[in-house]
């Protein structure tokens, strides 16, 4: 059991994933959130640095056994700059050289800042399509305006004596022939470094120097925004008086429709039509994301195949920059009817192309005559029908009989 799942949801892989599983899913997420690309910076920088951490093994039985506060413990946070990772693993200098990354590569010399606050929203396909504002209620850390971060009055905080103001307590163990040194928050100052008298302490923090604060965000969803797009909130994660606050990064996460798929900017539909409709024309209906209708009208004497692919020009998904439309591609299937009058046979004969014949066979082929009999669906159906809707293996899960 691992004890965090953080960084590989943000990879999105399971925490069984191997290690070129992941160097895959890091590959590809990369090459969608890269800066270059129009990805967020700092999305970029976590799934960076969640990689980093994870194709370390050591790194990794660390994060597995104790989580992020593990590994900064050891002191391993930080790390390099994700532009060198970036290039390291797909050669060359990524998306045309460096100096993309703003923050990037200062972020050791720069002002420390508190932890990110990574929210993700799922947001239908609907939405995606007409845009939408979203509020989100959030819990953060703010500077207690009681003592101004200070935790108590002035004078009242005096450096922890146990831990000489480090904040960690460090334990020797013996591990059979070796000695293993274990860090860990000090208990005296709760890994603070800090004490403060309790009848010095501020009362409205209780010596915390921050409090929880709730705060509404506007989360603007833009037509067009896909899966993995951030908003990003600068500076609206926890205040701390060590730090500078961190973002609020809201991760988009397209929800599946029910009718669409979609592909980049176009739309994906699939619409079954009657027989008569496919030979003879007539219309059909498709509900759009919107408020509209769309009223598809077949003429006569144009003949709808099944399985044919047809594209509805500009009726896709907006782009995000210009909202441009992207087209709606429409896989036609033709509802066959389960039996038909012998009495029309005859008219049937007199307008559609002929029969294909009977192959001929030598005399010494013996024809032997057989019949087509319904197959039985409880043993053996399973395996051979085929629901193109899904073809992705997503869906609802077949339940296998058992064979009798
Ligand atoms: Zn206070
Ligand atoms: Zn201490």
């Amino acid at each position: 059991m691992v004890r965090e799942t953080k960084f590989y949801d943000l990879l999105e892989v399971p925490p069984s994933a191997s290690e070129a599983d992941l160097k895959k899913a890091y590959r590809k997420k990369a090459l969608r959130l890269h800066p270059d690309k129009g990805g967020d910076p700092e999305l970029f920088k976590e799934v960076t640095h969640a990689y980093e951490v994870l194709s370390d093994p050591e790194k990794r039985s660390i994060y597995d056994a104790r989580g992020e506060a593990g590994l900064s413990e050891q002191g391993g946070m930080g790390g390099m700059d994700p532009h060198d990772l970036f290039g390291q693993l797909f050669g060359g200098g990524g998306f045309g050289g460096g100096g993309f990354f703003p923050g990037g590569s200062s972020r050791n010399q720069g002002p420390r800042k508190t932890k990110d606050l990574v929210h993700r929203v799922h947001v239908t396909l609907e939405d995606l399509y007409k845009g939408k504002t979203t509020k989100l209620a959030l819990t953060r850390n703010r500077i207690c305006s009681k003592c101004k971060g200070k935790g108590g009055k002035d004078g009242a905080v005096r450096t922890c004596n146990t831990c000489s103001g480090r904040g960690i307590k460090v334990t020797l163990r013996q591990m059979g022939p070796m000695i293993q040194q274990i860090q860990s928050p000090c208990d005296e100052c709760s890994g603070t470094g800090e004490i403060i008298n309790m009848k010095d302490r501020c009362v409205t923090c209780k010596g915390k120097k921050v409090l929880p604060e709730k705060k509404i965000l506007d989360v603007h969803i833009d037509k067009g925004m896909k899966g993995g797009q951030t908003v990003t909130f600068r500076g609206e994660s926890d205040e701390s008086p060590t730090a500078e606050p961190g973002d609020v990064v809201i991760v988009i996460e397209e929800k599946p429709h029910d009718r669409f798929k979609r592909q980049e900017n176009d739309l994906i539909v699939q619409v079954q039509l009657d027989l008569l409709t496919a030979l003879g024309g007539g219309e059909f209906s498709i509900k759009h994301l919107d408020d509209r209708t769309l009223i598809v009208k077949l003429e006569p004497g144009e003949v709808v195949k099944h399985d044919d692919i047809k594209v509805i020009h500009g009726q896709g998904m907006p782009s995000q920059r210009h909202h441009e439309p992207g087209d709606m591609y429409v896989k036609l299937s033709v509802r066959f009817p389960d039996s038909i009058d012998p009495a029309v046979i005859p008219m049937l004969e007199k307008s559609l192309p002929p029969r294909t014949p009977t192959e001929t066979f030598p005399k010494n082929v013996v024809l032997d005559e057989v019949s087509l009999d319904d197959v039985d669906t409880r043993s053996r159906g399973g395996m051979l029908r085929d629901d193109p809707m899904d073809e992705d293996g997503e869906g609802e899960p077949r339940v296998q009989c058992a064979n009798q």
